[in-house]
């Protein structure tokens, strides 16, 4: 399980576990640090050896240099492979990075990446300069395209990349039929799992090879930290590995101290999302300004079928439509929120609600809503409060949305 740690504190080696509740509480602890539950945090550049011997063998110490890792780190990647299945993680900076630095390990002259079209908005952008720059072709799919996918792989397609579901528009993906057409034509595929924490999804188990999370958002779950992983099968993790050193990357300390304590109650807190946003997501469902809710949990989502057969629950993101004619109505709507916050990011404890335009991010696909979308993250709060919160809102929107 673990190269980097030294002996596992409790039964983790000899007894080990398949509930992620025990994983989040076990994985990546060691029983170094004179018996500390948590792996302090190591702010380490040099790390010194005690021979000339020692130091000419450093390749194989498993503390080397701070870029490459220390024991706060490595503990974070191990704990985030263990909940993954993945044979080891890298952690970057932030979320974007784990992403940019997973394409461009696999770009090369004359070769085409298959994107969702649902793809998080600023991974289009990165997509477009690596055209522009280096060549790269990037040919957006539609996200609930399935086995059909096929059709548009050619030999120069080396990489296949999913997000389930969608941003912003929440379209479920067939994670397992879009593996099995990549490993018959030798392509790689990769998911940007943020959306489920790692609990809901297991990638790995549908045949998909890299796994991308924005740390940044459940797993650290506090809305403090930046940080991104990449977990990946044995095939890619040295691939991965070389992107990681050529690029000098390397998670701070005390981001990765804070993401690895998220961590520990990351299902705890799932469990609540998942709980509240259902609740949340049913009231805006039968309230009459909203023109439909998208959530993948609700039997009315279009593809909450296969939903139902790839994840295990839904965390607190999700989508909603509301009737609203006047775009100037939205101001004493959301100015008034008194426990939605308004702001980039979600995954923190606490609830945020944005309104969101799909302008200029689809190529291949269109949702044919009429009205304003909204983008909802449903935090840790009661559910009577956030409700609340939400029906007063609704009440000043048509108030002040003369169309209505
Ligand atoms: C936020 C986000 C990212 C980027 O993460 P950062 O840590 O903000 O860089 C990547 N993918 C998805 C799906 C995200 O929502």
């Amino acid at each position: 399980m673990s190269a980097h740690q030294d002996k596992k504190a409790g039964q983790a080696d000899t007894h080990p576990s398949t509930n992620d509740e025990t994983i989040v509480t076990h994985a990546g602890r060691s029983s170094g640090h004179f018996g500390a539950v948590n792996t302090p945090v190591y702010h380490a550049s040099t790390i010194l050896f005690p021979t000339l011997a020692a130091y000419e063998q450093k390749a194989t110490a498993p503390v080397r240099y701070g870029r490459r890792g220390t024991p706060t780190t490595m503990a974070l990647e191990d704990a985030i492979s263990t909940l993954e299945g993945a044979a080891g993680t890298v952690l970057t900076p932030s979320g974007m990075s784990a992403v940019t630095t997973t394409l461009i390990a696999h770009a090369g002259p004359g070769v085409e990446f298959l994107i969702s079209d649902a793809v998080y908005p600023p991974v289009r952008a990165f997509c477009r300069r690596l055209n522009e720059q280096f060549g790269v072709k990037t040919v957006f799919y539609d996200p609930c395209i399935g086995p059909d996918i096929a059709a548009l792989v050619t030999d120069r397609t080396r990489l296949i990349w999913m997000e389930s579901p969608g941003s912003h528009t929440f379209e479920i993906q067939d994670i397992a039929a879009i593996t099995q057409v990549a490993r018959a034509h030798g392509v790689t595929t990769v998911i940007d799992n943020s959306w489920s924490g790692g609990h809901f999804l297991k990638p790995f188990r549908l045949g998909v090879d890299i796994v991308v999370h924005a740390a940044t958002k459940y797993i650290g779950g506090h809305a403090d930290a930046m940080l991104g992983a990449i977990a990946c099968n044995e095939d890619n993790l040295g691939k991965m590995r070389k992107a990681i050193s050529d690029f000098g990357l390397c998670a701070g300390p005390d981001d990765a101290y804070l993401v690895l304590r998220g961590f520990r109650t990351l299902v705890t807190r799932l469990k609540q999302h998942n709980e509240n946003g259902l609740e949340v997501a049913r009231w805006l469902e039968a309230h009459p300004l909203v023109e439909r809710v998208i959530h993948p949990a609700l039997a009315s989502h279009p593809q909450h079928a296969l939903w139902r057969e790839q994840f295990t629950g839904a965390s607190g993101l999700f989508g909603f439509v509301i009737r609203c004619r006047d775009k100037a109505a939205l101001g004493p709507m959301m100015d008034g929120l008194s426990y939605f916050g308004m702001g980039s990011s979600w995954g923190g404890f606490e609830s945020l609600l944005i309104p969101v335009s799909l302008d200029g991010k689809r190529e291949a696909t269109r949702p044919a809503w009429q009205g304003q979308l909204m983008r909802i993250h449903v935090g840790l709060e009661h559910p009577e409060d956030l409700i609340g919160d939400l029906d007063r809102a609704l009440e000043r929107l048509s108030m002040a949305d003369s169309g209505v």
